[in-house]
């Protein structure tokens, strides 16, 4: 671990069993045992607000996946899981949730220190968001089943559908929330009996390999869950396309999503794809502007924008257009710019010299594309992967800024006049994965939520999220859902029974 990074800790006063973790060298998780695996040197996990080396994680080979999926497909085709009752699966994935919530604010502190994000959000929403599903889905363990069908042929039939786990899920995440957007995964595929190999992102696995440890301290069976860190290119394409996963559920942007998506359906595997998004937000000028500016401000640049379903673009209606974005301004100025650690910062640092130099290169395009810069786009000095959040107005929708997926904390902005002109701003877009309306009128928001094509719809608020509420997008922004009741399904296969029976 660089200096810098040691005496950043210690700066905030980081717990000793983090400080412990990070310390020690990092290991894959494969067929029960903790692994160096990999070739060569490993990669350099770099803080972003120092930019130090906290460490280094093992560059898995196909050969490490080999062997994960192996292990994991010993366990799904005779195992002890495949023994387990649905109640054990229900005692373990709780006892799981335990263990994180025991570990709560240690977790919270890896990913603050991994990913750059605020480590009070950490715990508050990663953290929590993880523990709640795990919990969520373990109660579903129990209460999964098929159905009795009477059938019109002539005889007589016992005819019933029964629900079998799908197999080996192949789960491949991204760096944004990586514990949570793990925990939308592994909990409906554990809940449902399936085994799993995870490959989390690149920049952001530590607090992966951290929960790989308390996997194993549940009691779940060696194998059952395997976590093999990686390239993308390299070993996520190779999940894509391994014979021996059943499923991919992936989450990550639209272009590579597109890839793994080609190479699933070619060896007819199941997949399910969480991808970007550009999503419209429209401020009625009946709305409550103050409340509304708070809400929309939050909603784009919380986690720094590095969000799926952030509400990065912004119509509002025209009599209200200037006092909002006056509000939304004075708003955002509030928003704290700080390393993760600081448990007042708000505006935390971009993952990586990569994110902040793409997203500044697009504030850059938007200046070039004649949009009104309102607030921000300023470098901000020092160390660290920061940019400051940044409001355009005035924007025409053939701007790139206004088309394509940012991924940091640029809003872009336009008014609009009536309801059929927003519906359409809103939907001019190939993604479709959330949007949101601001208004007090309900009748107005009903008018509204059928027309808008997109997997959520968030009214007076912004990114409220449920593991009982499912999601997931319409369009180009992928196909299945994660979470709620629907997630289950896309991981069990239905079988068709027919007994033929005589006549008695
Ligand atoms: P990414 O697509 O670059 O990477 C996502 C994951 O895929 C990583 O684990 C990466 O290692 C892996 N990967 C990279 N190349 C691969 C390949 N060729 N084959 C298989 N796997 C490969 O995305 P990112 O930059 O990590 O994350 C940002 C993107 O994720 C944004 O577009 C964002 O909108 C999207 N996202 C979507 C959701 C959602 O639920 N819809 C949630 C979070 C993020």
């Amino acid at each position: 671990m660089d200096s810098i990074v040691r005496n950043y800790l210690e700066q905030f006063g980081v717990r000793e069993e983090t400080r412990r973790f990070l310390e020690q060298p990092q290991r894959m998780l494969i067929g029960g045992a903790f692994v160096a695996g990999g070739e060569g040197e490993g990669l350099d996990v770099i803080e972003p607000s120092t930019e130090g080396v906290i460490t280094q994680i093992p560059l898995a080979t196909t050969g490490d996946l080999d062997r994960a999926v192996a292990a994991a497909r010993a366990q799904f085709d005779g195992g002890a899981w495949r023994r387990l009752k649905p109640l054990e699966r229900e005692r373990l994935l709780h006892r799981l949730a335990d263990l994180v919530e025991a570990h709560a604010d240690e977790l919270a502190e890896i990913e603050s220190i991994d990913v750059g994000k605020s480590v009070a959000n950490a715990r508050d929403v990663d953290i929590q968001g993880t523990i709640d599903t795990y919990r969520y889905f373990a109660g579903w363990a129990s209460k999964l089943h098929g159905r009795t069908v009477e059938p019109s042929l002539p005889g007589h039939y016992l005819a019933y559908t029964r629900k079998e786990p799908v197999g080996v899920v192949g789960i491949i995440v991204p760096w944004n929330f990586p514990l949570q957007t793990l925990a939308w995964k592994l909990a409906a595929a554990l809940a449902v009996g399936c085994t799993a190999v995870i490959k989390p992102a690149e920049l952001t696995s530590l607090s992966t390999l951290r929960f790989a440890q308390l996997v194993q301290e549940a009691g779940i069976p060696d194998g059952v869950v395997n976590v093999v860190t990686g390239r993308g290119d390299v070993i996520g394409a190779a999940m894509a396309r391994h014979p021996g996963i059943d499923k991919v559920t992936f989450t990550g942007s639209t272009a590579v999503g597109r890839d793994v998506g080609s190479a699933a359906v070619d060896g007819v595997k199941r997949v399910t794809l969480e991808l970007g998004g550009k999503s419209p937000v429209l401020v009625l000028d009946d709305a409550d502007v103050e409340a509304a500016a708070r809400a929309v401000a939050n909603g784009m640049f919380f986690n720094s924008g590095q969000v799926c379903d952030a509400g990065s673009r912004l119509y509002v209606q025209r009599g209200v257009h200037e006092r909002f974005l006056a509000a939304l301004i004075d708003y955002t100025r509030t928003l704290k710019i700080a390393p993760g650690l600081d448990r007042d910062c708000f505006i935390s640092p971009l993952v990586s010299a990569q994110q902040k130099a793409r997203v500044t290169s697009w504030i850059e395009t938007g200046r070039r594309e004649g949009a009104e810069l309102v607030y921000g786009g300023r470098n901000v000095e020092g160390s660290g992967y920061f940019v400051q959040p940044t409001i355009f107005a005035h924007c025409r929708p053939d701007m790139r800024i206004v088309k394509e997926e940012i991924f940091g904390p640029v809003l872009v902005s336009a008014p609009f006049d009536d309801l059929n002109e927003a519906v359409a701003l809103a939907n001019d877009t190939p993604y479709g994965l959330a949007a949101a309306i601001y208004s007090r009128d309900l009748n107005r928001v009903h008018a509204l939520v059928p027309k808008l094509r997109a997997g959520s719809v968030y009214v007076n608020a912004h990114s409220t999220i449920d593991p009982a509420m499912p999601f997931g997008g319409f369009k180009a922004s992928g196909f299945g859902k994660d979470l709620g009741s629907e997630q289950l399904d896309s991981l069990m296969e239905t079988k068709a029974v027919w007994i033929t029976l005589n006549d008695a």
